[in-house]
């Protein structure tokens, strides 16, 4: 505070000093000058402070239609989810204590025998993101080794992780087969030396490579690894715990079938499909998550205690066969256009009864899934377009997301429009009740 009022009385001083030098009388003088000195350095000091203020976190309604918007937090939580946190957040836990034995207990080991249950694999282990699962599977098993990954693969996840940059810090070696758009199993099998640790697939979460390619299916590669005895770690990014078919994304192989699939280790994010909180889940043989968790990365890519309340929570709702009706990117990406239309119809209606400053339309459109996962899929949706007479697109955006909450649109055309699909029903509310203002 103090140093802020000292920049305050600097800047004045130095406007002074300036405004003292002006020679020429055509200048304005500043526009209304202030009673006092008091007060506009208490007007400078406000506006500071409600800058401050906006670089906290705060919510925001999404109408982009984005499902997973990576800028926008991702997944948000269910209210099981949600009320786990509560409940663990102001209290003292059994994180690391035994109620049984009165002794330390095994931190997590509550969700990992939930995934166990849920999810045909041995074992389970989370880390603070699926980036860190990548480094720590890659440094416990392949450190000082070769990892024998396809050209097609060596990609970038967004926000600077690199597949191959990953790789080199985990102290591992890439070993490059095949081309950009095709490899062959022949490939992967003629890389194979005796200094290979381990087969790397990673999933195509973010981007497609088509036209003429191949690739080995994860079932062959799984045959060929274990002919020579190799693990088979696919990065699966998305973590899809449902069946594709279920969830209306058939494009995407679920989590088990990856695991039944042969492979040995599977890593995905938790809060991608999966609908949870920002996490990495590790899921594969028993023997190869036990040397992960002993890495003492381990310490330092872990997560805390309200992580694993809310995932398990999460985790839950699939147990209980709740994930579509609970989980709300799983309700997001289900909910069919002909319901969105529905609640468009529904919101322009109100709309038009609280203001008569704008235009209101619908178009079709599509909504995406986002947050790097099933790229070039689309889900077909009733999208809201507002004009107006007295402002331009951007000016409606920008008042929209200087609302409180801030609402985020987009800009198609020319014209704001808002995709019901992502905003919950006290989200239109919000939305109505800012359009209101003007
Ligand atoms: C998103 C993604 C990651 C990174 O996941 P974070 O949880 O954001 O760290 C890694 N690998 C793949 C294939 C991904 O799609």
């Amino acid at each position: 505070m103090k140093d802020q009022i000292r920049e305050i009385l600097d800047d004045m001083r130095g406007e002074i000093l300036s405004a003292d030098g002006i020679s020429d009388p055509l200048t304005p003088p500043p526009p209304s000058l202030p009673d006092t000195a008091e007060e506009e350095i208490e007007s400078r000091l406000r506006s500071r402070l409600s800058k401050r203020n906006d670089l906290r976190l705060k919510p925001v309604i999404n109408a982009t239609g984005v499902i997973l918007h990576t800028n926008l937090g991702r997944a948000p939580l269910s209210s099981k989810a949600v009320e786990a946190i509560k409940r663990i957040a102001g209290e003292y836990c059994t994180l690391e204590y035994d109620v049984s034995t009165g002794k330390r207990g095994k931190r997590g080991i509550g969700v990992e025998t939930m995934l166990h249950d849920l999810v045909n694999c041995e074992a389970a282990v989370v880390v603070n993101n699926c980036a860190a699962a990548v480094l720590l599977i890659l440094n416990t098993i392949a450190e000082g080794g070769e990892v024998i990954i396809s050209r097609g693969e060596l990609v970038e996840i967004g926000g600077e992780f690199r597949i191959p940059d990953v790789i080199e810090k985990s102290g591992a070696r890439i070993r490059e087969v095949g081309s950009t758009n095709r490899t062959r199993l022949s490939d992967y099998e003629k890389a194979i030396n005796e200094n290979t640790r381990l087969i790397l697939r990673i999933h195509p979460s973010n981007y497609r490579i088509i036209g003429f390619t191949e690739k080995p299916e994860i079932n062959e590669l799984a045959i060929l690894a274990d002919n020579y005895n190799l693990p088979l770690y696919e990065d699966m990014g998305c973590g899809l715990l449902l069946e594709g078919e279920q969830v209306g994304i058939n494009s995407e192989p679920s989590v088990a079938s990856s695991l039944n699939s042969g492979c040995s280790i599977v890593s995905f994010s938790g809060d991608k499909l999966l609908g949870g909180p920002q996490a990495g889940i590790i899921l594969g043989k028993a023997e190869l998550i036990e040397r992960v968790k002993r890495n003492p990365l381990m310490r330092a890519l872990r997560v805390d205690k309200l992580i694993y309340a809310a995932l398990e929570a999460t985790i839950e709702s699939y147990a209980t066969d709740n994930a579509l009706n609970e989980i709300p990117i799983l309700k997001a990406i289900h909910t069919p256009k002909e319901e969105i239309t529905r609640r468009a119809r529904l919101f322009i209606r109100k709309a038009k009864t609280a203001t008569s400053s704008f235009e209101f339309k619908l178009i079709d459109g599509n909504s995406v899934a986002g947050g790097g996962s099933v790229p070039m899929t689309e889900f077909p949706t009733t999208l809201i377009t507002i004009t107006s007479n007295a402002m331009s697109a951007s000016e409606i955006e920008a008042k929209l997301r200087m609302n409180d909450p801030p609402i985020i649109t987009r800009i198609v055309d020319n014209q704001i429009v808002i995709d019901l699909r992502t905003v919950t029903v006290s989200g239109e509310k919000e939305i109505i009740e800012a359009l209101k203002k003007y």
